[in-house]
């Protein structure tokens, strides 16, 4: 647990805690109370055990606002800058309204890789630390029949991917029938092309008055629209977009003419990457192998991962890279959602990303919950179009990189 857990440990960037400087930044639903401290949310004693010893203090904005209303059993809406802590937010809330005795789950969580519902079981286990709390991963690329016994046990809670969830419920070795509350994060990947049709299977399977909520860093509007289709009267707690990328987050370009360039800039920077730790994002699963094969062959230590590598080895990367025994890890945007290893400072674009929501995501990886980073863009000729449009729709500024990048780590 050690990089997934802990306290605020504040760089040189203030966590919003401070409700009237936070109000500001959220665009809420009337009636949305703040609750600035776990005591007065009316949880469990136990829960509040877990919650303290896994090193919070506070709640953060986002979780000033969002608990409350989740464990009122209202459908919610809730969007917060990257590394503020929404995984807690719904982990307590589901925790919260479980009826412990009663051992068939009433929680279902699904996000987008394997590698972020592993996460999400992990916080929740370790936050019901004191509850004796039952919560699966119930993720693809892991055995079947394991996955089977340990539904066929009794799971609490089960954070999965949509694939693996959807053969569970069908097969009814994940019973549905007591599921009160569906939980989608990275919720604008979820409803996005690749996974709605399952998303929707899925909620097909679920009780009818069954409790929804969504969380990202990113909604755009087309997705905050379809979520009349299955939400009731949702309460919606949003972060305003010029207050998406993270204060604490400096992000510069390097101008590179032509893409064969790319490599030796890396190269060049590779003692800054090894600071504390950094990842690098390649648009293609190919382009992660090139790289990675072309950095070790110039003798320099790096990691890598991506969809198409079977999950035993996915799972030891993880485990390398959270523990610190890796420092680069090079990898596509299974990486780039909600993964949390605090000691990320630096994120390197070596392509730009595809969509303005990935760029938010990317760099996110690095600054987590109020710590400092870097973000680093590669951009050819033809991408400075591509980088002032992202700098334009967030109000950020995205300035060339100085010599002294590696003092800012
Ligand atoms: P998000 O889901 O918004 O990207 P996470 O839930 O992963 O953010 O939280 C980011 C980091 O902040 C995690 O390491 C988490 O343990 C830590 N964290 C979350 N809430 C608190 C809190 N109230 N106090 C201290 N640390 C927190």
């Amino acid at each position: 647990m050690a990089s997934t857990g802990g306290a605020a440990r504040n760089g040189d960037r203030k966590v919003i805690f401070d409700s009237e400087e936070a109000q500001l930044e959220f665009e809420t639903s009337e009636g949305v109370e703040v609750v600035p401290s776990f005591d007065n949310m009316g949880l469990r004693e136990d829960l509040l055990r877990g919650i303290y010893a896994f090193g919070f203090e506070r709640p953060s904005a986002i979780q000033q606002r969002a608990i409350k209303p989740i464990v009122k059993r209202r459908d919610v809406i809730a969007q917060a800058q990257s590394g503020t802590g929404k995984t807690a937010t719904f982990s307590i809330s589901i925790l919260q309204n479980l009826d412990i005795q009663n051992r068939e789950t009433q929680a279902l969580v699904l996000s987008p890789t394997r590698e972020l519902a592993q996460q999400i079981q992990k916080v929740i286990l370790a936050l019901g630390d004191y509850m004796s709390v039952q919560c699966h991963a119930c993720i693809g690329g892991t055995n079947v029949g394991e996955d089977i016994r340990k539904l066929d046990y009794g799971q609490h809670v089960v954070s999965g991917t949509p694939g693996r969830v959807l053969d569970m419920i069908k097969r009814r070795n994940l019973r549905t029938r007591n599921i009160k509350l569906l939980v989608l994060d990275e919720a604008d990947e979820m409803l996005n092309r690749g996974f709605k049709e399952q998303i929707y299977d899925v909620y097909r399977h679920l009780p009818p008055d069954t409790q929804v909520v969504l969380l990202s860093a990113t909604l755009p509007h087309e997705i905050l629209e379809i979520t009349s289709k299955f939400m009731t009267d949702p309460i919606r707690i949003l972060v305003k977009r010029d207050e998406l990328t993270l204060e604490g987050i400096k992000q510069f370009f390097v101008a590179v003419e032509k893409e064969e360039w790319k490599f030796d800039t890396l190269c060049d920077l590779y003692d800054t990457l090894t600071i504390t730790q950094a990842v690098i994002f390649c648009n293609t699963k190919r382009k992660v192998d090139w790289l990675t094969e072309k950095m070790r062959q110039a003798n320099f230590t790096v990691s890598a991962m991506h969809g198409d590598m079977p999950q035993k080895e996915r799972d030891a990367i993880m485990k390398e890279f959270r523990n610190g025994s890796s420092r680069v890890l090079i990898s596509t945007d299974v990486w780039a959602r909600g993964i949390d290893v605090q000691q990320v400072s630096l994120v390197i674009n070596y392509d730009l990303p595809n969509n303005r929501e990935l760029y938010i995501h990317r760099i996110g990886r690095s600054g987590r919950f109020g710590r400092k980073g870097v973000a680093i863009n590669f951009v050819k000729n033809d991408d400075i179009r591509i980088l002032r449009d992202i700098e334009q729709y967030y109000s950020t500024q995205i300035d060339e990189m100085p010599m002294n990048v590696s003092d800012l780590i």
